[in-house]
């Protein structure tokens, strides 16, 4: 039988050195970052690297976050596990998987069909079953749905999509990179009867949010 490698202690290691010490300190996130099998996201000969502190591509010139973007972007949302979640950029799926552990139903949306499938299938064979997946431009969000208690955004985006701002609850959370092509900065967005209240979480480097409200492929 092939050898499978044990990356718990890896996980633990990645919690305590890359997580902790850098200011999450929300104890479901840390908790759940240490239980969700990041090595099962990426191709197998990457799989020893998956607990480093850097991101990792998935192929279709996409990446996986660094795992420290994971948890600052998910505890920015304030998940308490009522939640109905939109998630923008399913990629790998492992952000989905940390988001449908902390929330009630996660609602992910992804470009690239041939990453939307590979997604679904590792989170059915993980046992997630309170996630639903679809292959579109979401810079649109997802209307069917709307709206949403919190929004994550895992792509650059030039300026915030309006239907997300629209899909967004009152008393919402919407986190999303923005900025240029090469440098964006992490934003929340807090809506309160109406206002959207802004605060910045610091700079970062995402793949493009390629879409009508986003950038032109
Ligand atoms: N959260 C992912 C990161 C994926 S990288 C993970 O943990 O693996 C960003 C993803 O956003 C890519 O897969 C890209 O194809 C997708 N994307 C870019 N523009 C998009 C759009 N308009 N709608 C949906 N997905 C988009």
């Amino acid at each position: 039988m092939a050898h499978v490698p044990d990356y718990r202690l890896a996980r633990e290691r990645m919690v305590k050195t890359q997580l902790a010490p850098r200011g999450i300190n929300d104890p479901r996130v840390l908790e759940v970052m240490g239980k969700v099998p990041r090595d099962r996201f990426i191709e197998e000969a990457l799989s020893g690297e998956a607990y480093n502190d850097h991101p990792l591509p998935i192929g279709h010139k996409q990446t996986i976050s660094q795992p420290y973007i994971v948890a600052l972007m998910t505890e920015a949302l304030e998940l308490t596990g009522e939640e109905k979640v939109l998630e923008i950029g399913t990629g790998s799926g492992y952000q989905t998987a940390i988001l449908a552990d902390l929330s009630r139903k996660v609602f992910t949306v992804e470009r690239v069909r041939d990453l939307m499938v590979q997604a679904r299938n590792i989170l059915a064979d993980l046992g997630y079953n309170n996630v639903m997946f679809k292959a579109f431009d979401g810079t649109f969000g997802w209307q069917e749905y709307e709206p949403y208690d919190a929004i994550m955004v895992t792509a650059g985006a030039p300026k915030i999509p309006q239907p997300l701002l629209d899909q967004l609850a009152d008393g919402g959370r919407l986190i999303i990179p923005v900025g240029d092509r090469f440098s964006q900065e992490l934003i929340k967005v807090t809506k309160k009867k109406g206002d959207i209240i802004q605060k910045n979480f610091g700079g970062c480097r995402f793949v493009d949010l390629v879409g009508v409200h986003g950038w032109k492929d």
